[in-house]
This record gives C-alpha cells, sequence and structure tokens, in this order.
C-alpha cells in the first residue's frame, strides 16, 4: 500500500465534504515553513536565496497552529528551511494530531535521531527525507561531505523504530537513471516506504543551469517511467503522465498553499508576488483561473507536484477509468 489507509480515508471524506458544501478551491496541503532558516545551503534551494533578508525569522508555536486551523487542509507539510533546528516541532506535530491532522515532515535528517527521542511514531505521521542521489552526488548538491553518511544510518534507525520514512528526490539536467534505480534499490532495501521524485524547475529566484526546461522533463521522465514501475515511487500515474508529456493538466495552486513567516505567499508556493495577512486574504485575492490556466511567464515551465498533483486527483475523482487505475496503482 503506497499511502496509509487512515490517510486515504480522510482525504475521501475531506474532499466529499468540500464538494457537497459546493467549495472550489479548497486547500489539500498546508505548506507550513516556520523558518528558512537551516543547517545546510544546498545548490538547488530556493528559500534561502528568496528569504535571506528574513532567514531567521520565525513562526511562533502559536502562529503555526493558528495557520493550520486557518487554513484547514487535511494535509501538514511542515518544511522550511529545516524544521528540525526549530525548537517548537515536536509541540507542533502533537498539535497537528490531536487536530486529526496528517503531518509530513520534509527534512535532510541530519539531526533525526534527536527527534525521534522527542516524538514517537504516530500513524498520522510521515518522514520525508530530501536525498537527491548516492553518496557522492547527494553531497555534492547539499555542498557538503559527509551528509549522505550522515543520514541514511538515521533513516535506517527511523525505519527500524517504526516510523513511516518517504524520500524526495529532485531531478536535475544532469541526475543519473542508473544512479536513481541504484538510490531506490538501496532504500527499498533498508525499507523506506516510497519516493517521490521533483523535476527539478528554474523558477522565479533560481537561474542556475541545473534545471530541466519542460521539453528535458519529459524526455527524462520517459526514462523514470519505467524505473517506477519496479520500486513504490508516489508520484500518480496520471502526475507520471503529466511529466512525461502524454497528457496535459490545468494547475490547481490553491490546493497546496504556503505559509512561512512573511505570511500567506501568493500565488503559489513556487513563485511569489505577495505576502497576506491571512489565509481569506490569499484566496479572495488570487486570480486562480490565471493562474490555474498557466498563463503566467513563470509557470511555462513549471511541473511541480505541488501544483499538479490535486490536479491528478481532481481528474481521478471525475473519471471512473482513472479512479480504477489509482486503485490498483495504489495497492500495488
Ligand atoms: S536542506 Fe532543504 S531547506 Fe535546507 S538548504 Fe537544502 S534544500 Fe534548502
Ligand atoms: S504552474 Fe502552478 S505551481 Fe507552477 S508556478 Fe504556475 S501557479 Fe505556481
Amino acid at each position: 500500500m503506497r499511502f496509509p489507509l487512515r490517510l486515504q480515508y480522510d482525504l475521501f471524506r475531506y474532499i466529499a465534504k468540500q464538494k457537497r458544501a459546493g467549495r472550489q478551491h479548497y486547500p489539500l496541503v498546508l505548506m507550513l515553513e516556520p523558518l528558512h532558516a537551516c543547517n545546510l545551503a544546498c545548490a538547488g534551494c530556493g528559500r534561502i536565496v528568496e528569504y535571506e533578508d528574513t532567514y531567521y525569522d520565525k513562526l511562533t508555536l502559536q502562529e503555526c497552529l493558528d495557520s493550520v486551523d486557518e487554513c484547514g487542509a487535511p494535509v501538514v507539510s511542515v518544511c522550511g528551511g529545516e524544521p528540525l533546528i526549530y525548537k517548537p516541532t515536536p509541540d507542533l506535530l502533537r498539535g497537528c494530531f490531536e487536530r486529526g491532522k496528517h503531518v509530513q515532515l520534509c527534512t535532510n535528517a541530519i539531526l533525526l535521531d534527536k527527534f525521534m527521542e522527542k516524538v514517537p511514531p504516530h500513524t498520522n505521521l510521515t518522514i520525508q527525507v530530501h536525498l537527491d542521489g548516492m553518496r557522492e552526488t547527494h553531497d555534492r548538491l547539499v555542498c557538503q561531505e559527509g551528509v549522505f553518511d550522515t543520514v541514511v544510518p538515521q533513516m535506517k534507525r527511523a525505519v527500524e523504530r517504526g516510523y513511516r520514512v518517504s524520500t524526495n528526490t529532485t531531478i536535475y539536467k544532469d541526475t543519473s537513471l542508473e544512479e536513481l534505480e541504484e538510490l531506490f534499490t538501496m532504500l527499498d532495501g533498508m525499507g523506506v516506504h516510497g519516493f517521490l521524485i521533483t523535476p527539478g524547475y528554474a523558477y522565479q529566484v533560481l537561474d542556475n543551469d541545473i534545471y530541466l526546461a519542460k521539453q528535458e522533463v519529459h524526455e527524462k521522465f520517459r526514462e523514470i517511467r519505467e524505473i517506477a514501475k519496479r520500486h513504490k515511487v508516489l508520484s500518480t500515474p496520471l502526475y507520471l503522465d503529466f511529466l512525461t508529456g502524454d497528457r496535459d493538466l490545468d494547475c490547481t495552486p490553491w490546493a497546496n498553499v504556503t505559509r512561512n513567516p512573511r505570511g500567506w505567499k501568493g500565488p503559489c508556493y513556487l513563485i511569489t508576488d505577495t505576502h497576506y495577512k491571512t489565509y481569506r486574504e490569499l484566496v479572495e485575492s488570487t486570480d486562480w483561473a490565471f493562474f490555474s490556466q498557466r498563463r503566467d511567464k513563470r509557470c511555462e515551465n513549471c511541473k511541480l507536484h505541488s501544483g499538479f498533483e490535486a490536479s491528478a486527483a481532481e481528474t481521478v475523482t471525475r473519471s471512473p477509468k482513472e479512479a480504477l487505475r489509482f486503485a490498483n496503482w495504489v495497492v500495488r
């Protein structure tokens, strides 16, 4: 089973409720960034570039929990920056569980052992570790030697102690597909629960040459789709069709909304025009039709899961054929 049953059930119930209420722009995931500071400085990190001026700013625990309540999304992705250097993270997670939320803790895993001393495994918790390749590649991309050897044993211990652990791997221009297969095979052997793969995209604040243009995403992901047949890749079949260029999807930027120390980031997780004081202001002030149809220049090459996985999910709820395909995939 690629996703916990409880998560699937809660998401199904939540979506049905939104549809019954006639809501069109409802959130599925709150991307909660309590801080942008990090114990790494990776080459491909947009956040530490974009938020250089407010790098040391933090949300308080209460502001985080108020944001969880204000937005109401069933899934909270606690990210950043590095959430394991944010002292209130254990209390934040407890607050989310008390509210029935599912939490994805997005981390570089350097401090995972310390985290495990404070927060036991929970059915609503997935630890998602940023891992961009095997030793040499990962250390090069995170710009620090020894990180791979620091984090992999901690991930192994986390799996052994009963935490649900998955990974998130960014695919760059020079990502070797043989190495990707090697990485997934190693992680499979460790009992890691699944692998998210994200096309690296040169958005707004990043302009170096390591990212993929749209056509390059299609070519790379046609090969990755074969690898995905052999491993527990968490990108859904319909989203993979979109990544290979076999299917087009509109974007659903309202489904993954971002809250950080500057406010509610609009229009989407990736690009920034402004930060709003409240979630309501974000929803009411954004021209969703414009961004959904990708009419903004900055959307041109974007194929990120934060914009399109929810579009794929929405299509699945409307098509019995896609629903069947999804159901077969999820139990494999
Ligand atoms: S670990 Fe994540 S947040 Fe930290 S610098 Fe790298 S990409 Fe950015
Ligand atoms: S396509 Fe969607 S997620 Fe991507 S930049 Fe545009 S609005 Fe944001």
